[in-house]
């Protein structure tokens, strides 16, 4: 199998073919949506490659956008620009990326000590495109097969503009390049790799990243503002992080003065990342477990133990529309047995990665588990993901985070 597609033969940037929509289908991407479905498409007019750069029209002709082909996905046609004078050439992806770190900027995140996400795909207008900042090493992580295609431009531009020491190559998740006919090895592709965990800061204390094994891209950024903020209502409390990871809302409660943590993941791998970081940071009160967090909760339930704080952030429960009820139904699980746990006045953190699950169905879960459990629940804070990972308006798909902090009566 090669190790990724060969790089794009598109030098100008210009279209080698034209996709015209099925009438009345042109709607969505007139309103900037940037992924055109293989049952939107009446035609092609042309023979594009996979990454190849194409125009989108409608039935009859008229210019839609400009976006670039994939035959092998459902996803048949990622949008980039909606004015056909713009190229989709390597300088466009430059100025592109530069936008997307300018942001980041803007917003104090370019600190060379700590981490932040660069590129946050749909949100920064790079579908497909996922740059993550460790310290001095980047993570990109490529889930569409025309960004692999211009891998090269990027990691170019990438470094012209942080000069990091390395860039990794990090593969989508295995579901997602499938369905892309995607084939990319983890690799470095640029200057030298880390010979250990990359250590960087977040809100004052110190993490170890697993840059080559670790989960997503090797640290859950998106959740680094809600740690800060569930912090400030652990002081005193006796927590239990239910899904630790590598212990970043542990570490950031055992900071702000909790009691104790209690952290808990069924990764033996995540359970030493995160004794690894509490060693790290001197956080004596955590103490960390294996164990799988369903039969942990039942058996913390059996045992009458009962917690200040209750911090759930399980792993993507709706992997799609269809599992909807399954995992609605999970979360109710966890979260009523959560309930359970908390003394009366104790808050609830309770998360959903899974951008099938909307707010609104979120919310109504823990209106659910009110009703049945017969405590009340206060909502507090409805959080999402910190800042660098913007939502683009246009595709709100792009928006997937729920962290809910409330309090229990
Ligand atoms: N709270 C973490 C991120 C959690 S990601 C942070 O802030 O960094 C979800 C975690 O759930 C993963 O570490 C995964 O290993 C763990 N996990 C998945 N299934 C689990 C289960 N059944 N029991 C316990 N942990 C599980």
């Amino acid at each position: 199998m090669p190790d990724g597609p060969p790089d794009a033969r598109t030098g100008d940037g210009l279209p080698t073919a034209t996709i015209m929509l099925k009438p009345k289908r042109a709607r969505p991407f007139f309103g900037r949506h940037p992924w055109v479905l293989d049952s939107a498409v009446l035609r092609v007019d042309g023979e594009p490659a996979d990454g190849d750069v194409v125009d989108l029209a409608t039935h009859d002709g008229t210019f839609v956008a400009r976006g670039l082909w994939n035959a092998s996905s459902r996803l048949r046609v990622r949008l980039y620009a909606f004015d056909p004078a713009t190229r989709l050439d390597d300088a466009f992806w430059q100025t592109r990326i530069a936008s997307a770190v300018a942001l980041r900027t803007t917003l104090g995140l370019d600190d060379r000590a700590a981490a932040a996400r660069l590129v946050n795909s749909e949100g920064d207008d790079l579908s497909g495109l996922i740059v993550d900042r460790y310290g001095e090493y980047l993570a990109v992580q490529v889930t569409a097969l025309a960004m692999a295609c211009r891998l090269e431009a990027i990691c170019d531009s990438l470094e012209s503009l942080v000069s990091p020491r390395g860039i990794l190559l990090r593969g989508a998740e295995r579901g997602l390049a499938k369905l892309e006919g995607l084939h990319l090895a983890d690799r470095l592709v640029r200057g030298t790799a880390p010979d250990g965990p990359v250590f960087v800061h977040e809100h004052g204390l110190k993490f170890g990243v697993d840059l080559a094994e670790g989960q997503k891209t090797g640290y859950y950024l998106d959740q680094r503002d809600n740690r800060q903020a569930v912090a400030a209502a652990a002081r005193g409390r006796r927590v239990l992080d239910m899904f630790c990871y590598s212990g970043g809302f542990s570490l950031a409660c055992a900071k702000a003065g909790a009691r104790s943590v209690l952290a808990v993941d069924s990764s033996a791998k995540a359970t030493a990342l995160a004794k690894a970081n509490a060693g790290l940071n001197g956080a004596a009160s955590v103490s960390v477990e294996t164990a799988d967090a369903f039969e942990k909760l039942d058996s913390l339930t059996a045992a009458g133990e009962r917690f200040g704080m209750v911090i759930l952030d399980p792993p993507k429960f709706a992997r799609s529309r269809a599992s909807l009820d399954d995992a609605l139904r999970a979360y109710h699980r966890i979260n009523r047995v959560a309930v359970g746990l908390l003394d009366p006045g104790g808050i609830l953190v309770s998360c959903s990665c899974s951008g099938s699950v909307s707010r609104e169905d979120f919310l109504q879960m823990l209106s659910g588990v009110s009703q049945r459990s017969g405590r009340s629940i206060q909502l507090l804070e409805c959080r999402g993901a910190a800042a660098d990972h913007p939502v683009s308006a246009s595709c709100l798909e792009g928006e997937y985070l729920k962290c809910v902090i409330a309090r229990v009566a």
